[in-house]
């Protein structure tokens, strides 16, 4: 591990860059001349800010803005058209020139550049010298096709500066065409410098690159050769596959399959560039196979990693196959192969968010920048859109969004409220509908218990067996009506009756005989005074008395007779016989006064019954009111 961590360390330092003594020159204008009379002949390292200027500008005979009073009379070569084949065209152009010192023949001086384009030239010759003299010191990429040296589109490259006895004013003139692309330029500084020192931070740079390809490529290695011989795993076969072709890439990147220029020939150059691409592409979809792999993504099938495969590798065979002068057409098939993994990463990161893993979330949330920005930088490359526009459309976009964000917030919050009312109000309604019902349940038993209690008191004042008023309801309701009809003034009778031989009847025919003429008596007696005033009770055994208010004696007589002559029509079938009976009447009333007595009407009315009773039976006998009598008063 410490072992890892000390290498990365080591291929950070770029120990090609510790040229000694090297010394740097900022550069502003395309016309700068740069004095080196009291140069010590080790290295300079040129601005990497080169000012590019575009072709229009650069026609023979142009006057350049940013150089004004140089007025300078461009030669006829700066434009570089010449030189470049097809529809290429120099869309970049950069002049300096140079004073040596005197004795600087003596020195042998080398041009180190690193470049991104398709094609470039470079012009070095003393000032003065004839249109006819100037020929390309060094072309690379598609400018040298026809001349069949050197090329590549992107890479590093030195070469000697042609140095004359008797000149000290140089040029050097680079032309960099690229696809259209608005952005050619070095991806390191130019140096000038002794060409030992040149030499030595090449071979310094190679060894640093061939170092941290090798690491790469032994990593990769030992991951294949881990799951081929040992652990069977093949999540490390998918990885370590990625390595070596990305290994195979760097190589490729850094020149190590054409070091030597002139060695350097076109099958080694295609080689190297199916390379470069092939790994880029096919290293993608060894990258889904690892993760298939080791992760178990439910959402990745084989079948969907083996496809993914295939599809990078009929896209990447075009780079081995086809000649030089369709690269252009190539960028085709790596856009193709980029949209469909694009359309990939936004696939599984639709997966990913559905996955609804919080650290998935998060990563998704960091790359979504690169997602948006990919299609962006593309659309703006091919021209469709510019910069200040997608920052319009952003701006539009946040305040939208944002817009939209807060009405739907308000949306869901209101909706949410009106859930919650409408939850309020029938909750309401449910309890007020609960109460109603408890309420009416709570009536039904009031209403029931009133029933029960009104039947109770019925029952507390009716005889079990004859269902008249009892003997507790009479001494209660002759008090109540003795005192209104004194308050009123009004006669109250009391009629009392008794059935005759009655206890020959039971002794004879048993009590269930006397029990069923009781009742027989009652009925008759029930019917027999209607008026809602007269009330009928049982008086104790076979007795009856009868409270009639507001009636004049003679009537309780002729009533009392009238009953007697109903109970002797009437016969009572028992048990197959038919048995008749005969009841004995005592009626007394009165007005009752001051000084009488209710208990006196009573007693009078029990004598009355008795005369009856002695004289016969079977006949009423009407008794004269009881006197007044003071004495009695409290008994
Ligand atoms: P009198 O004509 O003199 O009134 O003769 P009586 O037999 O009716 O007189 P008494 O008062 O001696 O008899 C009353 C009888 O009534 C006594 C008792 O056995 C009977 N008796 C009282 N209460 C009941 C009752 O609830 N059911 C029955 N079956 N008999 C009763
Ligand atoms: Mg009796
Ligand atoms: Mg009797």
């Amino acid at each position: 591990m410490l072992v890892a961590i000390l290498i990365a360390i080591l291929a950070t330092m770029q120990p090609y860059g510790k040229v000694p003594s090297t010394q740097s020159y900022p550069i502003t204008t395309p016309f700068e001349e740069l004095d080196l009379s009291n140069w010590d002949y080790r290295a300079i390292k040129l601005d990497q800010r080169w000012q590019w200027y575009p072709k229009q500008l650069l026609q023979p005979g142009t006057r350049l803005n940013g150089a004004p009073q140089k007025q300078v009379q461009l030669p006829h070569y700066f434009s570089g058209q010449q030189h470049l084949r097809g529809d290429r065209q120099s869309i970049g152009s950069y002049r300096l020139r140079l004073k040596l010192p005197e004795n600087h023949h003596q020195q042998s001086l080398s041009l180190s550049l690193g470049y991104v384009c398709n094609s470039a030239s470079v012009f070095f010759y003393p000032l003065g010298s004839s249109a006819d003299e100037i020929k390309p010191l060094l072309e690379v990429g598609e400018v040298a096709a026809t001349a069949q040296s050197h090329r590549a589109e992107l890479g590093r490259f030195y070469t000697f500066l042609p140095l004359q006895e008797g000149s000290r004013n140089y040029e050097l003139l680079i032309h960099i065409a690229g696809h259209n692309s608005p952005n050619p330029g070095l991806c390191q500084a130019p140096v000038i410098a002794q060409s030992k020192s040149i030499q030595r931070l090449e071979q310094l740079q190679h060894i640093s690159q061939g170092f941290i390809v090798a690491i790469i490529l032994s990593f990769g290695l030992y991951a294949i050769g881990t799951s081929i011989a040992g652990s069977r795993n093949r999540s490390y076969l998918w990885i370590g596959s990625a390595a070596v072709l990305i290994a195979l890439a760097k190589a490729s990147l850094d020149n190590f399959f054409y070091l030597n220029p002139e060695k350097a020939i076109d099958s080694n150059y295609r080689f190297s560039i199916g390379l470069l691409y092939s790994a880029i592409i096919l290293g993608g979809a060894l990258a889904l196979g690892f993760i298939h792999h080791s992760f178990k993504v439910h959402f990745f099938t084989h079948r969907f990693v083996a496809g993914n495969l295939l599809i990078a590798i009929v896209c990447s065979l075009p780079f081995y196959l086809l000649p030089a002068e369709y690269s252009r057409e190539l960028i085709i098939f790596l856009v193709v192969y980029a949209a469909i993994q694009y359309l990939l990463v936004l696939y599984l990161l639709r997966q990913v968010l559905r996955s609804r893993l919080m650290y998935a979330r998060r990563i998704t949330l960091y790359i979504s920048p690169l997602l948006v920005a990919i299609p962006i930088e593309f659309a703006e490359y091919l021209g469709f859109i510019n910069e200040s526009r997608i920052l319009i459309a952003a701006l539009v976009f946040l305040v939208v969004a944002q817009g939209l964000n807060q009405s739907q917030k308000l949306a869901r919050a209101s909706k949410l409220a009106s859930r919650l009312s409408q939850g309020l109000s029938d909750a309401v309604q449910k309890r007020t509908a609960d109460m109603h019902l408890k309420n009416q349940e709570l009536l039904r038993t009031q209403q029931e218990l009133t029933k029960a209690n009104q039947e109770l008191r019925a029952l507390s004042v009716t005889d079990g067996l004859t269902s008249v008023y009892n003997r507790m309801y009479f001494d209660r309701q002759f008090i109540a009506e003795w005192q209104r009809s004194r308050r009123d003034q009004k006669n109250l009778c009391l009629m009392l009756i008794d059935v005759d031989h009655f206890k020959q009847i039971n002794d004879e025919y048993g009590h269930s005989a006397g029990d069923k003429i009781l009742r027989q008596i009652a009925k008759i007696l029930q019917e027999h005074f209607k008026r809602g005033s007269d009330i009928v009770c049982r008086y104790g055994g076979e007795e009856f008395i009868v409270i009639l208010s507001d009636s004049s004696t003679t009537q309780a007589g002729v009533l009392a007779e009238q009953l007697r002559e109903k109970v002797e029509q009437e016969t009572i079938k028992y048990q197959g016989s038919e048995l008749s009976i005969t009841i004995s009447l005592g009626v007394c009333g009165l007005t009752p006064g001051p000084d009488h007595q209710p208990l006196d009407l009573l007693n009078a009315t029990d004598q009355a019954l008795y005369k009856a009773k002695r004289e016969g039976r079977n006949c009423v006998r009407l008794a004269s009111p009881p006197a007044p009598n003071k004495s009695s008063k409290d008994q």
